[in-house]
């Protein structure tokens, strides 16, 4: 999704672009646009004004105009009102999958040329020029018909740009490490249905075997995040239809009503994980490559799509060679503070809810009654669906690029 954004975003640009992806964008088994749904900030929102994206996404996009936090088995729970922040939604929630089509609908008619599906294979970094080998088809068409051979296409360019995802191969082949730790959770996606429907409140809920989140869906329902441990998640995969909503149930409790249906469930393993430095020579790392969070505050495509924002204006703006150092090291300037706080935020949330501890629930509890009475702390966290510091970029302020 990060990638895909950032071709785009360079699409009105005099630079040459190409765009390797290997899995085609329909495709099931296709990693980014999958059935997860993902909450855009108010930031990422006008970026994908500016990308021409929104208007193909605001039919199935359901706006949070509420948050409720709560902490199972306590009193304390803080909500937040959009309005009251002055602000009409906290963020949209949208399948990924229709981020997905709108995205390669804008791409194909763009001049950006697609690779797709082309695995990069082999990648050597020098000082001046980086070289791509990439592997290409068979292609198969609907028939199941083979139409084309396996090719292997070499590709050259002043400038790599990992999106490729938290296992990064650019990111290796450009020594760079990553500090990585594992939450040993993974996180429990389905969307689930109530007796009734929403009225735009998401649900923050740490429960003792892990955070878990409601935003709502633009049909009336909610798509449920759910933290858990290996094991336990490994067994609510396999629960029948009814058991795994009475679980959810007991967990989640009835603010949202008694749920009736769920959809179909998946699980992805939660780890943090940082590159060590944002770029190097010739490359650079936007989005998960660059960091992968855990999906608590719903917050990594967004940090990765400022990424992606800020990276383009910076290359629009660099000249004849945008792989020169110097453009490189703005953007990690650039980027720094806004990586700190959402990756500073996340992690502390995890930590702190997953504490179980008698004190530090006790404190929390009380935390959570004061954060309801205390507007700035409010306003403070509203803020997150916009950035949390650096230089905010054109295209999330709703400007052109040129
Ligand atoms: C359960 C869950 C819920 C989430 N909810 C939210 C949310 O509400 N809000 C939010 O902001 N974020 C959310 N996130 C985070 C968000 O999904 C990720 O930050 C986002 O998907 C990162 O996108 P990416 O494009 O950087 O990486 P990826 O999605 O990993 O995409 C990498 C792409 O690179 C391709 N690729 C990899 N290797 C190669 C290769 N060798 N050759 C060619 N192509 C290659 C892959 O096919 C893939 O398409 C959530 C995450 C999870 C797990």
């Amino acid at each position: 999704m990060v990638g895909a954004s950032f071709a785009l975003a360079l699409a009105e640009t005099p630079l040459r672009v190409a765009l390797v992806e290997s899995v085609a964008p329909g495709s099931q088994s296709q990693p980014s646009f999958d059935e997860r749904t993902t909450a855009l900030g108010n930031a990422s929102r006008r970026i994908f004004h500016a990308l021409g994206i929104w208007d193909r996404i605001a039919h199935e996009a359901a706006a949070i105009r509420a948050i409720h936090v709560s902490d199972a088995g306590r009193f304390g729970f803080a909500r937040l009102d959009a309005r009251e922040q002055g602000v009409e939604a906290f963020g949209y929630v949208v399948p990924n999958r229709v981020i997905g089509s709108a995205l390669w609908e804008r791409l194909a008619a763009s001049g950006v040329a697609l690779r797709v599906p082309a695995n990069l294979e082999g990648i050597e970094i020098g000082a001046d020029r980086v070289d791509i080998t990439l592997r290409r088809g068979p292609q198969t068409a609907p028939s199941g018909a083979a139409q084309s051979a396996i090719s292997v296409e070499h590709v050259s360019a002043r400038l790599v740009v990992a999106a490729d995802g938290a296992e990064s191969r650019v990111r290796k082949a450009a020594g760079i490490d990553a500090q990585v730790r594992d939450y040993d959770q993974v996180a429990l996606v389905a969307n689930v249905a109530a007796d009734r429907p929403h009225d735009g409140t998401a649900f923050e809920r740490f429960t003792p075997s892990g955070p878990m989140a409601a935003l709502p869906l633009h049909d009336g329902s909610y798509t449920v995040v759910w933290a858990r441990s290996t094991s336990q998640a490994q067994k609510a995969l396999q629960l029948d239809e009814r058991t795994f909503l009475s679980e959810l149930q007991r967990h989640f409790g009835w603010r949202a009503g008694r749920f009736v249906r769920a959809g179909r469930r998946a699980a992805y393993p939660l780890q943090l994980s940082r590159a060590t430095a944002l770029a190097s020579s010739r490359a650079v790392l936007i989005g998960n490559a660059a960091q992968a969070l855990h999906p608590v505050a719903g917050q990594g495509f967004n940090l990765g799509l400022r990424d992606a924002a800020v990276l383009a204006e910076i290359l629009a703006g660099a000249g004849e060679d945008p792989g020169a150092p110097d453009a490189l090291r703005r953007f990690a300037e650039q980027r720094a503070a806004d990586r700190r706080g959402v990756v500073g935020f996340t992690d502390g949330l995890v930590r702190l809810f997953g504490d179980s501890r008698g004190p530090v629930r006790a404190a929390r509890n009380l935390g959570l009654l004061l954060f309801d009475l205390m507007p700035p702390a409010k306003s403070a966290l509203a803020r997150i669906s916009i950035g949390f510091g650096g230089q905010t970029p054109r295209l999330a302020r709703g400007l052109p690029l040129l």
